[in-house]
């Protein structure tokens, strides 16, 4: 029997258990970076949350299709590139690339698909259309923007006071304070100098949060199951993402909305003045064991702050240190080939362990209780091999069950044999991207393993791999 994944639902505040809209199939949208500077390890925090919903779903069985946008356009982006004096893609492309090595780095699974906000004008324009046709919209000196008031669900999901609100204030920045409900921008009017693309309300670019919304149900239909992002998100981006697209279809648009808390460092919020900014090449030139981070983001539930301390990490590095090693000697024991009647039965100590592994993910992703459990097992499974009474059958078994724990918290080296059978998958997927033509694609994947150290060389005689 599968047991049901519990989830701390933004939407309502309460835990809801996961019943996929498709049965057996989970769409998942995750927002994705800003493409306008290396991402920090706060972002990357959340990307590993992400990561380990992925994997605990994929565990459970479910088909999974999980969306991250890349914004690629938005006042941020815009901003950064003229002051670097390049032009939007060129910018961009720079930060896309380090995200990519940064999530590859921190063993993060790659989802379904990376769509961009630039290659989705289009779309974004007909859903603007859809709610001016549906009387949500009004125009000012060429910009276009959700009158806020005319959607009354508005604040059911950061629960803002509009109260306070007079109608008709709008705003036209993408982000702006949480007690300012305001109403915002849809498409933005073209400023001389800055990227712009036509549309019946002129030229222009859209706002950053209708950006989310267009792609999310291009790709995961107008209804889907799980919406994710970090706390800052909830108010005003999902919010406003909320009010965009039910205005617009007139269903609901996501079942389960879950929010990452944030890291802050030595208890302080990180910002670039306080001087306690990092990102992942900071951490990595003072100590360089990129599982040591991930474990220490694992250490945390996703919905308690994380608070970043050197010495936290570098607990999480003797945490990672000591799983391996002691995988490393039971896999000695699995080498050995001997096996003995009346043994240590790691085999049903394992079930358990998978059975209390599983329960603590199932509630709403306890990492740090799923940890918990696999140390007991792996000192019971340590001091049976001291003894000699775990014999070669039973070390295969806790190696199974332990492999098993880590396809979901992803913090051991890849399995000899698993990484050339993973790459020649993405060839594959790659190869049949560049039969439909759809190039895109294809550059993607291969920009993907670059970032986990693969070249790709095309030859006449098919693909090949290499490590760079
Ligand atoms: P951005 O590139 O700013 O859109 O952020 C990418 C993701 O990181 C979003 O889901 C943000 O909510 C999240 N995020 C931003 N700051 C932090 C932080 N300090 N801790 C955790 N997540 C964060
Ligand atoms: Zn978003």
């Amino acid at each position: 029997m599968v047991t049901p994944v519990r989830l701390h639902n933004t939407l309502g505040r309460r835990l809801s258990e996961l019943t996929p809209l498709e049965p057996g199939h989970v769409r998942l949208y995750t927002c994705g970076p800003t493409v306008y500077n290396v991402v920090h390890i706060g972002n990357l925090r959340t990307f590993v949350f992400e990561d380990i919903l992925r994997r605990h779903l994929l565990a459970k069985g479910y088909r999974l299709t999980q969306i991250m946008n890349l914004t690629d356009v938005d006042d941020k982006t815009i901003g950064g590139a003229r002051e670097a004096g390049l032009s939007l893609p060129e910018f961009t492309a720079k930060y896309e690339e380090a995200f990519f090595r940064d999530i590859g780095r921190l063993n993060v699974q790659p989802a379904e698909k990376y769509p961009k906000a630039t290659d989705h004008v289009p779309e974004m324009v007909a859903l603007i259309e859809t709610l001016r046709e549906r009387g949500h919209t009004y125009e000012s000196d060429g910009s276009v923007y959700f009158r806020i008031a005319t959607f009354p669900g508005y604040g059911k999901l950061s629960g803002i006071d509009l109260s306070q609100m007079r109608r008709g204030e709008r705003v036209a920045e993408d982000e702006y304070e949480k007690e300012d409900a305001k109403d915002f921008a849809l498409w933005k009017g073209a400023k001389p100098g800055e990227p712009s693309w036509p549309s019946p309300f002129g030229q222009g670019r859209p706002g950053w949060h209708i950006e989310c919304s267009a792609m999310s149900m291009k790709y995961l239909g107008r209804h889907f199951d799980i919406h994710t992002g970090a706390v800052d998100n909830i108010f005003p981006h999902h919010e406003n993402e909320i009010a965009q697209s039910e205005a617009a279809t007139g269903e609901p648009f996501v079942e389960v909305w879950l929010h990452g808390e944030h890291l802050v460092v030595d208890g302080e919020k990180m910002s670039k003045s306080k001087g306690n900014f990092y990102t992942l090449d900071d951490i990595l030139a003072q100590r360089d064991d990129p599982a040591a981070v991930r474990y220490l983001f694992l250490s945390v539930p996703y919905r308690r702050k994380l608070n970043f301390t050197w010495e936290a990490l570098a607990g999480a590095a003797a945490g990672v240190a000591r799983i391996r090693s002691a995988f490393g000697r039971i896999e000695e024991v699995a080498a050995s080939g001997a096996e003995k009647p009346g043994a240590f039965d790691a085999k049903e100590r394992g079930r358990k362990f998978l059975e209390d592994f599983t329960a603590a993910m199932d509630d709403d992703l306890n990492t740090s209780e799923a940890l918990g459990a696999l140390f007991p097992y792996l000192r019971e499974v340590n001091v049976a091999s001291d003894d000699g009474s775990l014999d070669a059958r039973g070390a295969r078994a806790a190696l199974e069950a332990i492999r098993s724990a880590d396809r979901v918290l992803g913090v051991l080296p890849a399995a000899p044999d698993a990484l050339p059978a993973e790459i020649e998958a993405r060839i594959e997927a790659r190869n049949a991207a560049r039969k439909r033509r759809d190039f895109a694609e294809a550059d993607r994947i291969r920009a993907e393993l670059a970032s986990r150290g693969i070249v790709l060389e095309d030859g006449p005689s098919g693909t090949r791999w290499k490590k760079a």
